[in-house]
């Protein structure tokens, strides 16, 4: 019987992790990771000690919706870990102006009760409810073109300041002063697509039960091929017959990494490599677990599960808050914080980390449309930033990059 071929995956973000887990159907697969836990931005604290010992609490990657996200929660379902409701709602504070507003219902959208006859505020709901209406429609037309600072020109400043920006800013992890150079037609799609332009029928969002390290143990536990952590890849360099990784030799090589860092890997990359992937940028965000409740909103009718806080000198990165107790329907006594570079110092600390964000512009947008073209001749790439940086993104892209190394899904 001829031997299994064997492939390295590189990075065990949950793009390695997917890639790995499609490829071992045909090949011998070893998983290489530079750091000492699978999962890259699927990164779950355990409580070590106390009345909470062994809780999840989840710092990265916490939720999925039902309707855009079919190939991650397959991977859950043929792993059998199951998924729970989450309670998703967004709060706005800016402490320059303050100006806030809860958006889980007319009650919090109102939440500071002297905005409800103030016609500045009354105008930014209009313009919200504007933005919701006309963008589907223009976007079904096909006609959405150029930045997005272009797109939102006939809409008021403070919709733009007091909405697009921290929004944007929120969900992508990136600068408020970057946000109006995103293509305005990925920006409205990824709206559409995640159904944050309907007002009502919204889809439901949700959370992997227990933390989603669930995900990654289910992984291991029926994974045949060999996990190697601590074990960064300097260079993937091809020979005549296959690849050479680390002083290993294999068939093929799946690049699971971040589109900078996987350019890098590369010994020698091709013009096309070169323009694919040197084109992204990504973003540091420090990210602190604690449960100093002093990071969210005096006034408790504007808390959410993501709370953005605009402050003096968070212009550069936004400042965020994870209500994890409500994201995760945590059952514990305790309250459990995620902040995204915190501009103050904390108290209770447990925990942080750095994540790196892709950040999407016109000149990374425009490299998307070849990423496909670089899977060819048994060597594959994947991750979030083929598309729109989320989970599904990565799932998508290692189910691709899987399919062109023979193992369809
Ligand atoms: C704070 C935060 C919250 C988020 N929340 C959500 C959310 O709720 N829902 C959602 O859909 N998305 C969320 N995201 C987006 C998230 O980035 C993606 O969903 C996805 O997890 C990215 O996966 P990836 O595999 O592409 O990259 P990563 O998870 O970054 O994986 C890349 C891996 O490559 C490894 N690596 C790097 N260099 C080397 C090397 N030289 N050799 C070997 N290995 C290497 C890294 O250590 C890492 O493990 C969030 C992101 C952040 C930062």
């Amino acid at each position: 019987m001829d031997s299994q071929p064997t492939c390295a995956v590189v990075g065990a973000g949950v793009a390695g992790v997917v890639a790995a887990y499609l490829l071992q159907k045909r090949y011998q697969v070893d998983l290489w990771e530079s750091a000492g836990r699978l999962g890259g931005h699927t990164n779950t604290f355990e409580v070590a000690d106390g009345p909470d010992a062994g809780l999840g609490v989840d710092t990265g990657f916490i939720v999925f919706n039902g309707e855009t996200y079919p190939l991650f929660q397959r991977f859950l379902e043929e792993l059998k870990v199951p998924k729970q409701l989450s309670d998703m709602s967004y709060g706005y504070f800016c402490e320059q102006t303050g100006w806030g507003y809860g958006g889980h219902d007319l009650n919090t959208f109102f939440g500071q009760r002297d905005k409800i006859f103030n016609p500045d505020f009354l105008r930014f709901a209009l313009d919200v409810a504007r933005f919701n209406l006309t963008s589907l429609g223009r976007l079904k037309r096909g006609g959405i073109q150029g930045s997005l600072g272009e797109y939102l020109r006939p809409y008021s400043r403070t919709f733009v300041r007091h909405y697009i920006l921290p929004l944007g800013s929120s969900i992508w992890s990136a600068p408020l002063e970057r946000i109006l150079d995103f293509p305005a037609q990925t920006f409205v799609r990824f709206f559409a697509n995640h159904g944050l332009l309907r007002v009502l029928r919204r889809p439901d969002w949700y959370t992997v039960s227990g933390g989603s390290h669930r995900y990654l143990k289910a992984f291991l536990q029926g994974f045949s091929g060999q996990v190697r952590l601590n074990s960064p890849v300097r260079q993937v360099r091809r020979t005549g017959q296959g690849f050479e990784v680390e002083g290993r030799h294999y068939d093929a090589v799946v690049l699971a990494t971040h589109a900078d860092v996987a350019l890098s890997q590369l010994a020698e990359p091709t013009a096309l490599q070169k323009q694919a992937l040197g084109r992204w940028r990504y973003l540091a965000n420090r990210a602190v677990l604690h449960q100093d409740v002093r990071v969210l909103p005096s006034n408790s009718r504007l808390h959410a599960s993501w709370n953005y806080r605009r402050a003096q000198g968070s212009e550069r990165l936004p400042t965020l808050t994870y209500d994890m107790n409500r994201l995760q329907k945590l059952k514990t006594d305790q309250r459990y914080l995620v902040t995204l570079n915190p501009q103050n110092e904390l108290n209770r600390m447990l925990g942080e980390w750095t994540y790196h964000h892709p950040q999407f512009d016109g000149s990374s947008e425009a490299s998307q449309a070849l990423l496909p073209q670089l899977n060819e001749d048994n060597l594959a790439f994947c991750g979030s930033y083929h598309r729109f940086g989320f989970h599904e993104d990565a799932v998508m892209s290692a189910a691709a990059a899987a399919a062109s190394l023979g193992c369809v899904w």
